[in-house]
């Protein structure tokens, strides 16, 4: 037995701050994706995956975990993340898995077309997409966010889980499974992250709607909605200093989720729409299937 409060480090936290999109490697204390802890069990033993932003936080944490479940696994990312995303591509090779290395900016359909038919071509097929790469960038008046920044929030966040499914469609057969990392910000948004909290709004509702289309096809549709995780997305630009500094603090264990226990929510295939929540009593989220 080991004490919750105290497994994982807790806040206060150097204060930092990265260019967007941020390197994990940069990040003071490290993310902990699972990359010593996670062990698998073969659940995912000869699926393919194509996970956006797999090179770090909550992406490389799945990429991680599928690998170790069996499967192999394409990682998108932006070229500017090329360290996070060589140290992925080696931990999914360890495990005899193909690692395929993907960089590119999803904010353009041409490229999310080319996306996905690369992520098809090098392992010969492909069953599982998760639709996680993501842009927050925190303003705190309305009147500092800019068109600009707006649709950039817009094109990563909405268009990014549009473009790759509507072009994977032809590829995936019964069994097949899509996967949205949306957040809590769909549920109560932050005064803060206007922009962003509209886009997870729109992933939520974009998933409850595709696992209706794509149920009767067999394919599931499943949604994650994080409460706030020690990632890049934080440390660059995402979060407030005060925010960072404290991290996960006011939550009754005083910490945030740790990544590492991620693969329960993304490796799960079981279901159609499956949406997560965080339980405050015990700053771990929780299973709440809102379909089925
Ligand atoms: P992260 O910074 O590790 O991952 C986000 C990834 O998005 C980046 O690694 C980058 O590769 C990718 N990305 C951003 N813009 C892109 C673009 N134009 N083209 C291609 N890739 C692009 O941070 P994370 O927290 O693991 O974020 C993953 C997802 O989780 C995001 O959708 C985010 O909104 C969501 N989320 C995060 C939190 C949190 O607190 N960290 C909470 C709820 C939801
Ligand atoms: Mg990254």
């Amino acid at each position: 037995m080991q004490d919750p409060t105290t497994k994982y480090p807790n806040p206060p936290f150097p204060e930092q701050k990265q260019p967007f999109p941020g390197l994990a490697a940069k990040m003071t204390p490290k993310p902990d994706h699972g990359e010593t802890t996670y062990k698998g069990s073969g659940r995912l033993g000869g699926r393919k995956a194509l996970i956006t932003g797999g090179d770090s936080g909550m992406g490389r944490a799945a990429a991680i975990a599928y690998a170790r479940e069996g499967a192999d696994v394409a990682i998108n990312y932006l070229p500017e993340e090329e360290p996070d995303a060589r140290e992925v591509i080696a931990l999914i090779e360890r495990e005899g898995r193909k690692g395929i290395a993907l960089p590119g900016d999803l904010r353009q359909e041409a490229f999310c077309e080319k996306l996905i038919e690369d992520a098809v071509k090098a392992p010969g097929g492909l069953d599982i997409l998760v639709n996680n790469a993501g842009r927050q960038q925190q303003a705190a008046s309305i009147s500092d966010l800019t068109t600009e920044a707006f649709d950039a929030t817009m094109k990563t966040n909405i268009y990014a889980m549009f473009w790759p499914t509507k072009a994977a469609l032809k590829h995936l057969q019964q069994g097949s499974s899509i996967i949205q990392t949306t957040s809590e910000q769909a549920y109560d948004p932050s005064e803060n992250l206007v922009d962003y909290a509209i886009t997870k709004a729109a992933g939520m509702s974009f998933t409850k709607s595709m696992a209706k289309q794509l149920g009767p096809r067999g394919i599931r549709v499943n949604g994650v909605a994080p409460s706030p995780i020690w990632t890049p997305l934080q440390v660059a630009g995402g979060a407030t200093m005060e925010k960072l500094v404290k991290f996960g603090g006011d939550t009754p264990m005083g910490r945030r989720v740790n990544l590492r226990n991620w693969h329960r929510f993304t490796s799960s295939l079981q279901t159609t729409v499956r949406v997560f929540r965080r339980v405050k009593s015990t700053g771990l989220p929780a299973g709440a299937a809102s379909l089925d």
